[in-house]
């Protein structure tokens, strides 16, 4: 990720307080967040939670019910979406079927002329160059797959030379292998240009494969706005935990609190989940005491098959053979726990996990 727009420097996109209603719907309900210049931020979270209107609202199709947007301090206010300087992908890539590919990508150029005085079709072959499509020019469109056609698409947002790319899911219409490929490729044109992207997806592994940092959004508003590693090993909820990959999350009383023991800085809380004692590593300046309700999480590759401090057994109920590893649900008296092993597992296991692999996620809570 870029540095470059750290203390000091006017973020490129700032929403302060944005909400957008539609009747009584707050599609995006008082929003604030930063995009730094040059970073890859990406808005992921369920369908219907926002994160279309919020693109929508910074490319300018859509102007707030309340609050500001500023791109680098400035205001956008009234600004139409031509004037805004924004390159814009959807998910249907939308080609000109009657034009060729290179005419796509000249379109882009209609409304600006091409940079650093190059002529046309230098800025066209350029652009195609940019998107691993060099000799795609005379091509029609229908002649290419889908992926490329969305390479093309990005070739065209691209070609005024914008200061901010806004893709909307533009790759859900793709099958899987197509995504990941390009999702890399997204990634390397991107940090080619060091041009600031906000990137909508539902897809959370996408999300966390492509991003400098990540808003997690649920009913209008961000639940965590992090990088991807962050918002993977300490969730700032449930809800984040539970949405972005597997998880396993308990909840229960604390009946003890132990201090720093000896080579081991982490504070522990022993909580009782069901009858069974848990032991979780709480971090530095998170309050918990005895009696609070405690909820935390452990990662299926962190439950781990006969080890571990707490441990639980459990019972088989499915299992999914995925390659590398096995996903293996167990039933844990009701619940659902999530584990992965490299071998077949059957009948009652007992799986663990150590405290320093717990993540408080809330104390207090339900
Ligand atoms: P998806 O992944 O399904 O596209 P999303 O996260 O992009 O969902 P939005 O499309 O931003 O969500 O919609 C957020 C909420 O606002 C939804 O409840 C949606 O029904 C509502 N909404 C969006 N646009 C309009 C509109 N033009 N008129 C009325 N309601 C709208």
């Amino acid at each position: 990720g870029s540095e470059s727009g750290g203390e000091g420097a006017d973020p490129a996109v700032e929403l302060d307080g944005v909400t957008k209603r539609y009747g009584e719907t707050a599609a995006v309900d008082d929003v604030t967040l930063r995009v730094r210049e040059g970073e890859f931020f990406t808005l992921v979270g369920p369908s219907g939670c926002g994160k279309t209107t919020t693109l929508r609202l910074i490319a300018g199709f859509e102007e707030p019910t309340a609050g500001a947007i500023r791109f680098s301090g400035e205001s956008v206010a009234g600004v139409p979406p031509e004037d805004r300087d924004v390159g814009v992908v959807f998910q249907n890539y939308a080609l000109f079927p009657h034009m060729t590919v290179g005419e796509n990508v000249g379109y882009g150029l209609n409304f600006a002329d091409p940079p650093k005085g190059m002529s046309r079709s230098e800025r066209v072959d350029e652009l195609l160059e940019l998107v691993d499509l060099p000799d795609a020019a005379d091509r029609d469109p229908e002649s290419l797959s889908g992926g490329q056609q969305q390479r093309v698409a990005m070739a065209r947002a691209l070609a005024p030379g914008p200061d901010l790319l806004l893709l909307d899911e533009p790759m859900s219409a793709l099958d899987a292998q197509l995504r990941e490929r390009l999702r890399v490729q997204v990634r390397r044109i991107q940090s080619e240009l060091g041009i600031t992207t906000v990137y909508v997806t539902h897809d959370q592994e996408e999300a966390l494969a492509i991003s400098d940092r990540v808003a997690v959004m649920r009913d209008g508003r961000p639940e965590q706005i992090a990088p991807p590693r962050t918002v993977y090993r300490e969730p700032s909820s449930r809800f984040v935990a539970e949405f972005v990959g597997d998880n396993n999350v308990f909840a229960g009383r604390v009946v003890d609190v132990e201090g720093d023991e000896v080579g081991r800085e982490l504070r522990i809380a022993v909580v009782d989940v069901g009858g069974e004692t848990l032991r979780v590593g709480v971090d530095e300046g998170v309050e918990v005491t005895v009696g609070d309700h405690l909820t935390f999480c452990v990662r299926p590759e962190y439950l781990r098959i006969d080890e571990g401090e707490s441990r639980l057994t459990a019972t088989v109920a499915s299992a999914e053979f995925l390659g590398e590893t096995t996903r293996v649900t167990l039933d844990w008296g009701g619940r659902d726990l999530v584990v992965r092993t490299r071998d077949p597992l059957s009948g009652e296991v007992v799986v663990g996990f150590d405290p320093e692999d717990a993540h408080v996620i809330g104390i207090g809570e339900e």
